[in-house]
């Protein structure tokens, strides 16, 4: 059987203690061999050095690490700037974002989408950066409808994305049916499913609500009859997720991205449960 590809998101910590804490759940994640690690970053360039020094942090280390990159809020010529430093350090993987400014900050930026990102990098750095953007099996929560939303999506692959990695999803049907339906619009690129580990009921609940992820309601049901009993949260929570990606698995998805939240237990748990 064809080995999975993994692939694991963190975020740059912003204290000594978080700084520690991610290189020993990047030490433990290593040893599941991912195939790329990813760090996210701050629109408007808030995390702009912390997403810098935790990608050549882990770089370092021998792992290829993509920084996350969005436009929102950012002039062409800072953006240029944060991009010269990552090819000077040859970094040659980046995760290409709108991203979303805090509500009544600042001003949108010379681009507006990140097709238009796409669009600037391929223009300015050629085939340098391998480009991932970003899916949304259940939608966009700002877009105008599902076929807007799928449309936009194929203009970003098409204006020079390599391959693309999905917002998070219980409901698997939900990825099948976007994948085949960004097939249908010319969309070539791997899709591969990001994937997010249940540790902890009111943090996913409030993700879920903000990022428009629907927590099936058996899910949010159970996790909450748990109360503060995390060891059972856990537990439940590696063994619905692990269900979803062995399904994702058997059907021949390119790969499962988690997002990490810079912890390794239950990542680690659902790997080793998948033989990953
Ligand atoms: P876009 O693809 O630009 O889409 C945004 C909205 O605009 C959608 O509703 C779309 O339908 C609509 N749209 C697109 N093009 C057009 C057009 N031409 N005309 C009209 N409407 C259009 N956020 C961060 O701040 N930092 C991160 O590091 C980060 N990492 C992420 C990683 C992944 C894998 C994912 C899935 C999300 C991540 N996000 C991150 C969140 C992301 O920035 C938000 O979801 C943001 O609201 C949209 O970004 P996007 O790149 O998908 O935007």
């Amino acid at each position: 059987m064809k080995p999975i590809e993994i692939s694991f998101e963190f975020f740059p910590p912003k204290t000594p203690e978080g700084i520690d804490k991610l290189r020993a759940t990047r030490t433990q994640l290593a040893l599941l061999k991912p195939k790329f690690v990813s760090v996210t970053f701050g629109a408007g360039g808030s995390t702009q050095q912390g997403t810098l020094d935790t990608v050549l942090d882990m770089a370092a280390d021998g792992l290829e690490a993509a920084p996350h990159l969005s436009c929102i809020g950012s002039s062409k010529d800072s953006l240029r700037a944060i991009l010269n430093q990552y090819r000077a350090h040859g970094i040659r993987h980046i995760v290409a974002l709108r991203g979303d400014l805090p509500s009544g900050m600042g001003e949108v930026g010379e681009l507006r989408y990140a097709s238009e990102l796409v669009s600037f990098i391929r223009a300015e750095y050629g085939d340098w950066f391998w480009i991932e953007v970003a899916g949304y099996p259940e939608y966009h929560p700002q877009s105008r409808s599902p076929k807007h939303d799928l449309e936009n999506f194929a203009r970003k692959v098409k204006a020079g994305a390599n391959s693309a990695i999905t917002q998070y999803f219980f409901n698997a049907d939900a990825y099948f049916r976007f994948v085949d339906d960004a097939k249908k619009l010319g969309v070539e690129v791997p899709i591969v499913p990001g994937i997010m580990p249940i540790t902890n009921f009111s943090q996913l609940m409030r993700f879920s609500e903000m990022c428009g992820a629907e927590v099936p309601r058996w899910i949010a049901r159970r996790l909450e009859s748990f109360g503060d009993d995390k060891e059972a949260i856990r537990a439940f929570g590696v063994d619905v997720v692990t269900g979803l990606c062995q399904r994702l698995v058997d059907q021949g998805v390119p790969g499962l991205h988690f997002y990490t939240l810079n912890a390794a237990t239950a990542t680690k748990a659902i790997c080793q449960r998948l033989g990953a």
